[in-house]
């Protein structure tokens, strides 16, 4: 559904709370206002600029070559290497010592990498890969748990010029097997197992049932890490253990440089709204703005810095945030192999204390669960080592946003909410911690150098206080750079909506300060009576409730209003289901929003569908709350939780 052409989005939500950057921070920032302004004068200086963080074997001498549109090259004439980029280089500079990840497992077992140490590992991959008959361009599909190996296979790719395809562990054989086809990989990196809740979790037998399936032919190796030690089939001549290829390689190897468009990685998107689309990423331009976007939103000091982000590899936060960004500027960071509740729904905060963590990325998801679980968990610990928090994934409510600030950083800390997307390559619109007063909810400014802006139906700019389409208005370095062997549908999903504009798919509206909200899928708005009113906007208004933790609303076809409002919600932790609760929450909602808003029916459930990567998947929700059968739920981490709720709604009328 779209938005129809005389409404915009309704701006309902009113949210008045500030927090300036702490004097300390802002003094010390990586990155000022000064940024701003260098980025307005001259974009593509600013981004020549930034690519020179890097070390190039032959420096660019051009920035953009927008000739051929939508089809951007960045720093053409530019060759490097990112695996000397993030590991190497930091040895080189005497940095060898430094703790490149303190890697805890789910069952308490632990591994420091140094920078030099993961310089040896990540040669000796490679090595190992090359005598595989790995060369340059062919794809390696990468399915491991969260373990070291997972950030060395992806940069023993990276060194090679083997662009790798990392699937998420929890992906069943099937969403393996169409992802090994669709890249046409040649060698598969897995595991016998990872520890899932408290238990290992098997991941060869997927790989093993995946290589059955048409289109996987072509795959000749599987590389197999022993994890957890369990029973594992074996295809003698095709599976090989990590343990018996790689330790005997030289960790010598001579990085070779690639040019800057090279291919450096396929990843497939979360699958949100529909089939997942294989967003191809390049070297240069990708690594200019990760590195980039790490310093300046993380305003990470890498001598002093302990740095978590909560994603798995198997999604963009993770190339962009664990490996990519991070690595390049030579971070110190933890790596967690887990679920936050395993052995206990502390665990998080016990590894924050454990490792001296002084900047977490995390997704608002993770944010509702523990304040669903409440804030006594988080109380038992030691944070005060926290100095910045980021958000990614979903907009974020301005409810949890206030609880995750006031929690667990002190009410101290600020909050960097970060609008991206595995398109996007890297953080895209964000405060800057040292310089933005930030506003509970809104990811604020395109960071500098960035072009984004709110457009209507006709592609006009809408004025402050409106809201419409998100749209990104210049090409940017780390833009992806085609749909893997789909180029029309490249051009179909992001530049046909609007002319010479990449169209996010994203609602956004803009306040009066011309900063800009997220207000959900373009896809998810829903139209009442006439009016456009965004999925954000009311989720936010019933999380702002004191019962309520998280909530999932959606408009289902209805005979007066076109659309009615449906809401499911998730209670907090001592919160249950009295009678008149009900009630309460959707005055509650009518009255913070308006009667318009007012859901129509509420349903209170244990569990929302999500993705892998902790997304509601509202679509599968529409398709519950209008009787109809389930759309693809491939992407989906637990489809019991939809017989869940599809057993608490009442019979269809
Ligand atoms: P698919 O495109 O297959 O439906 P997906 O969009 O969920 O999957 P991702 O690339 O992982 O796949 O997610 C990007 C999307 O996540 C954005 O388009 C936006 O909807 C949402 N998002 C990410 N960060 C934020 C944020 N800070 N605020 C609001 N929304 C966000
Ligand atoms: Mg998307």
């Amino acid at each position: 559904m779209g938005v129809s052409s005389n409404e915009s989005l309704a701006n309902l939500l009113k949210e008045e709370r500030r927090f300036a950057p702490p004097a300390e921070l802002a003094a010390a920032a990586n990155v000022t206002a000064e940024a701003y302004k260098k980025a307005a004068a001259d974009r593509l200086e600013f981004w020549a600029t930034q690519a020179r963080r890097l070390t190039w074997d032959i420096a660019p001498t051009e920035t953009l070559d927008w000739s051929n549109p939508p089809f951007a090259k960045w720093f053409a004439d530019g060759k490097l290497n990112v695996a000397y980029n993030c590991v190497d280089r930091h040895v080189e500079a005497g940095h060898g010592d430094r703790v490149a990840l303190h890697f805890e497992g789910e069952p308490g077992d632990g591994r420091t990498v140094s920078y030099a140490e993961l310089k040896d590992e990540v040669c000796r991959a490679a090595n190992a890969l090359i005598e595989l008959g790995v060369k340059a361009g062919d794809r390696v599909a990468i399915y491991l748990p969260m373990i070291p190996e997972a950030v060395i296979a992806m940069l023993a790719c990276a060194r090679i010029g083997a662009p790798h395809s990392v699937v998420f562990g929890g992906f069943s054989a099937d969403a393996l097997a169409t992802r090994i086809a669709d890249a046409d990989a040649r060698v598969v990196i897995t595991a016998d197992g990872g520890y899932r809740r408290g238990k290992p979790s098997a991941l060869k037998p997927a790989v093993d049932e995946a290589l059955t399936r048409p289109g996987t032919e072509k795959v000749r190796n599987v590389l197999v890490v022993r994890r957890t030690g369990q029973e594992t089939a074996w295809t003698e001549g095709r599976d090989l253990w990590w343990h018996d290829l790689v330790p005997r390689q030289s960790e010598q190897h001579t990085p070779q440089a690639f040019d800057a468009e090279h291919p450096l990685f396929i990843l497939y998107t979360s699958g949100t709204t529909g089939k997942p689309k294989g967003i191809l990423h390049t070297t240069g331009g990708y690594l200019t703005q990760t590195s980039y976007t790490v310093h300046a939103v993380f305003d990470l000091k890498p001598e002093t810095d302990v740095f978590w982000c909560t994603a798995d590899v198997g999604w963009v936060t993770g190339h962009s945030y664990i490996v990519y960004g991070p690595l390049s500027n030579g971070a110190t960071q933890v790596l967690y192999e887990g679920t936050p509740d395993t052995p206990h729904q502390g665990r998080w905060w016990e590894i924050i204390q454990k490792y001296r963590v002084s900047i977490l990325y995390t997704a608002p998801t993770a944010i509702r669960t523990c304040m669903k679980w409440g804030e006594d968990i988080p109380a038992k610990f030691d944070l005060s080592s926290l100095r910045l928090l980021g958000s990614v994934g979903e907009p974020i409510n301005p409810e949890a946003w206030v609880w995750y600030r006031k929690y667990i950083g002190a009410d101290r800390t600020p909050i960097v909410d970060t609008w991206w997307q595995t398109e996007t390559g890297a953080i895209m619109i964000s405060p800057l911690p040292g310089v933005t007063t930030t506003k509970p909810g809104s990811a604020q400014h395109p960071l500098p150098g960035v072009a984004a802006t709110v457009i209507d139906d006709e592609g006009n700019e809408v004025p402050n206080g409106s809201g419409g389409y998100l749209v990104l208005t210049e090409p940017w370095p780390s833009m992806l750079r085609t749909i893997w062997g789909d180029e029309q549908r490249y051009l179909d999903t992001y530049w046909s909506r609007f002319e010479n504009r990449y169209f996010a798919g994203d609602g956004a509206k803009k306040d009066e300060d011309g900063d800009i909200w997220l207000l959900g899928r373009v896809d998810d708005v829903m139209l009442v009576s006439g009016h456009n009113i965004s999925t954000t906007e009311v989720e936010s208004a019933l999380v702002s409730h004191p019962k309520v933790a998280e909530a999932a609303v959606v408009g289902a076809a209805d005979p007066t209003t076109g659309q009615a409002i449906a809401a499911f919600v998730i209670l907090r932790g001592s919160a249950t289901e009295e009678e008149g609760l009900i009630e309460e929450l959707r005055a509650h909602v009518a009255r913070e929003l308006g009667p318009i808003a007012k859901p129509k029916r509420i349903l209170a459930v244990a569990e929302l569908p999500k993705t892998r990567s902790g997304k509601i998947m509202r679509r599968l929700l529409r398709d519950v709350a209008e009787n109809r059968q389930l759309g693809d739920v491939t992407t989906l981490t637990d489809s019991t939780v939809m017989e869940l709720i599809q057993s608490k709604l009442p019979a269809a009328p």
